[in-house]
C-alpha cells in the first residue's frame, strides 16, 4: 500500500514539529554561531533528533579561528550615529577609532572607503547591506581582514552620500578579539542503502552571533530532519547522508571539514549527489542552482507534477556554498534556495527579525514534498 505523506495528519504533525523545533533552537536558544555554547548545545538536540529516525550519527569535529565582536560597533557620520555590523573575521580599529573622509571606490553594489584626512590612504572599507538594515557577513575579501570592514543598512546610504559631498568627519570604532583553536562541530547522520552509493543532504545549522536565523537556516535545517525520518521509514536503493553543518556562515568551515573526514576515510566518491538546503522560506518560488540537467528537469518536473503554489526556477551554476568541496570531489550538486517573499522575508536575512513568526509552514513542507519525491524517483530510474 502506497503511505500518503500528504494526509491531512501527516501534514499537521510535521507543521506542529517545525514550531516546536524552531522555538527549542530559535527561541529557548537564539543565535548559534559556531564556536559559541548555544550552538554547542544545538549540537545535542540535533544529534537527538537524527537518532529518533536515522540508525547511524556521528559527530564531526572541527578547529578555526573563532572570531568576537567585543563591543556594539559605532560609526558616526558628522554627528548622525548609523547602525553598523562589521565583516565576521575583520581587523578592529584602535580604542579611540578611525578618523577620516569617505569616498566611493565602486559604484555597483557600491564600496566606500574611509580614507585619511587628505584622501590618500585607505583606512576601513564600508559597504550596503544587500536587503535591508546592517548585518553581519563573512570578510571573502582578504583586504576585509587586513583593515577593518563594516556594513551598514541600505537606508544609511545616502548619508554617505552626503557625508562625501560635505567632506564631514566619519569616526568608525569596534572592537573584536579572535581567538585560536576554538572548536565546532556538524552531526552526520547516515542511513544506509542496498548500494554504498551515497546521495547527500546538506543544511548549515550555525547562524551569525546577531540572527535566531529562522529563515536563514533553521527551518531548512528541520526540513531535513523530516526528509531524514520520512525517508528512514522504508528501505533504499541508495545510502543517503543528512550533515547539518557548523560554520557555514563563517566560511563553510563544516561542511569543508565533513569532507575532509570523507576523504581521509577513503570514502568521499561515494558521495554521487549533494543536495544543499539553504533558507527554503523565503517564499513559494524555489530557485535550484545546479549544472546538472537531469536532475534539475526531474526536480521541476516533480514541482509543477505537485501543483505547488509558486514557480520554480533554475539556475545554471553550481553550489559555491556548503556543497561546493563535495561537487569538486565528482558529486552532482543541487542548491536551494528561495524568493517570492522578497519584501518582508529578505529584509530577515542575517537580522535579529529572524524569528520563527516569520517562518511559513508550506514553504518547508513544500522542500520536504519535493525532495522526498526527487530520492523516490532517482532510485526509481536508477539515476546513480
Ligand atoms: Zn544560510
Amino acid at each position: 500500500m502506497k503511505r500518503n505523506i500528504t494526509n491531512k495528519n501527516n501534514t499537521e504533525k510535521r507543521k506542529r514539529y517545525l514550531e516546536s523545533m524552531l522555538n527549542k533552537l530559535c527561541v529557548i536558544l537564539g543565535p548559534r554561531p559556531a564556536g559559541s555554547e548555544n550552538y554547542n548545545e544545538s549540537v545535542n538536540i540535533i544529534k537527538n533528533e537524527l537518532e529518533k529516525c536515522v540508525r547511524l550519527v556521528e559527530i564531526d569535529h572541527f578547529v578555526f579561528d573563532y572570531w568576537e565582536l567585543k563591543e556594539k560597533p559605532r560609526l558616526i557620520c558628522e554627528t548622525k550615529e548609523l547602525e553598523v555590523w562589521p565583516y565576521y573575521g575583520s581587523k578592529d580599529t584602535s580604542e579611540k577609532g578611525i578618523d577620516g573622509k569617505i569616498k566611493k571606490i565602486k559604484a555597483k553594489e557600491p564600496v566606500f572607503g574611509l580614507y585619511d584626512k587628505n584622501l590618500r590612504k585607505i583606512q576601513a572599507y564600508i559597504t550596503i547591506s544587500p536587503f535591508g538594515k546592517a548585518v553581519p557577513r563573512f570578510a571573502w575579501e582578504p583586504e576585509f581582514k587586513m583593515v577593518p570592514a563594516v556594513t551598514v543598512g541600505r537606508q544609511d546610504q545616502k548619508a554617505l552620500e552626503r557625508a562625501i559631498s560635505q567632506e564631514a568627519r566619519v569616526n568608525l570604532k569596534f572592537k573584536a578579539e579572535t581567538i585560536k583553536n576554538k572548536e565546532s562541530y556538524s552531526v552526520i547522520g547516515y542511513l544506509p542503502g542496498e548500494s554504498k552509493d551515497e546521495i547527500l543532504f546538506l543544511a548549515h545549522a550555525d547562524t551569525h552571533s546577531n540572527t535566531p536565523g529562522a529563515n536563514d537556516n533553521t527551518a531548512s535545517l528541520i526540513t531535513m530532519f523530516m526528509i531524514a525520518c520520512e525517508l528512514s521509514k522504508t528501505k533504499h536503493k541508495y545510502s543517503i547522508t543528512f550533515a547539518a553543518t557548523g560554520g557555514e556562515e563563517v566560511g563553510h568551515l563544516g561542511a569543508a571539514h565533513y569532507a575532509e573526514t570523507r576523504k581521509n576515510r577513503g570514502d568521499i566518491h561515494r558521495i554521487k549527489i549533494s543536495i544543499n538546503f539553504d533558507s527554503l522560506t523565503y517564499g513559494p518560488n524555489m530557485i535550484i542552482y545546479s549544472k546538472d540537467k537531469e536532475l534539475s528537469s526531474l526536480i521541476t518536473k516533480i514541482y509543477k507534477e505537485l501543483k505547488l503554489k509558486g514557480t520554480i526556477q533554475v539556475i545554471s551554476e553550481n553550489d559555491t556554498l556548503d556543497g561546493e568541496v563535495f561537487i569538486k570531489a565528482g558529486a552532482r550538486g543541487i542548491y536551494v534556495n528561495s524568493r517570492g517573499y522578497d519584501k518582508t522575508k529578505l529584509k530577515l536575512w542575517h537580522r535579529p527579525e529572524d524569528l520563527p513568526g516569520s517562518v511559513d509552514f508550506e514553504l518547508a513542507e513544500n522542500g520536504f514534498l519535493v525532495f522526498t519525491e526527487l530520492i523516490k524517483q532517482i532510485e526509481d530510474r536508477n539515476l546513480i
